[in-house]
């Protein structure tokens, strides 16, 4: 347990994330990950998305993670993001911690950049899901983001997934995907220092972020 903190802690200062001196109690992470499947229709097996009513600080690390609450809860947190498109998976990851927030972060060097998305994290890697409806845009590398997918879903608004192990191969531009469909692997392809989905929402070419664009959950419409 020591050895995992530890490494975890590693991997964030690697990775240009600035540690935090807080240490958040609970566990992140505790649904076991599906074993890794094999064979060409692989994804047409796997389950779909569990809706998470709750999303946990990473433990012992993260950096610009937000408001976050005594049990290492993210504050305010509901499982969809209303959207022009329509309700989005918040975290469309098999099970995850968050380890870095959307917006400007401090980097080792003591600079600093924007962040345009959520890193959610799991060492263990898991299924990653398809936000909402959509049509695959882009199923590929793409440099630093590693094996990347994008997913169109009307009226502005766009997913993106990177540092992917790898994606549903029955999945290219064009291909239409379900809410909640199993559509690649969480990894750490590209420039990434541990297994963790870079997630990122962008609303008419722009990003927002994906904790906190939209209204917040009692205003929500039910669906
Ligand atoms: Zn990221």
């Amino acid at each position: 347990m020591r050895g995992l903190a530890l490494g975890l802690l590693a991997l964030a200062a690697l990775g240009g994330c600035v540690a935090t001196t807080t240490s958040y109690p609970s566990p992140a992470i505790t649904a076991p990950i599906a074993s890794e499947p094999s064979g060409p229709n692989r994804y047409s097996a796997a389950a779909r998305a569990a809706l998470q009513s709750e999303l946990f600080a990473c433990s012992g690390y993260g950096s610009n993670i937000g408001q976050i609450g005594s049990r290492g809860e993210a504050l305010a947190y509901s499982p969809y993001i209303y959207t022009p498109a329509g309700p989005l998976l918040r975290n469309p990851t098999e099970t995850a911690c968050l380890s870095s927030g959307f917006g400007w972060r401090g980097l080792a060097d003591g600079g600093e950049r924007q962040h345009n998305g959520l890193d959610l994290a799991n060492p263990s890697g898991g299924y990653v899901y398809a936000a909402a409806d959509g049509q695959v845009t882009f199923a590929n590398r793409r440099g630093g983001y590693g094996i990347s997918l994008e997913i169109d879903h009307g009226n502005g608004v766009r997913t993106f997934y990177a540092h992917l192990s790898d994606v549903d191969p029955n999945l290219s531009p064009g291909a239409f995907v379900s809410a909640g469909q199993p559509v690649a692997r969480m990894g750490r392809t590209g420039n990434a220092t541990g297994v963790h989905l870079h997630y990122e929402v962008s609303i008419d070419g722009l990003t927002v972020d994906p904790l906190h664009y939209g209204p917040p959950p009692e205003a929500a419409p039910i669906m």
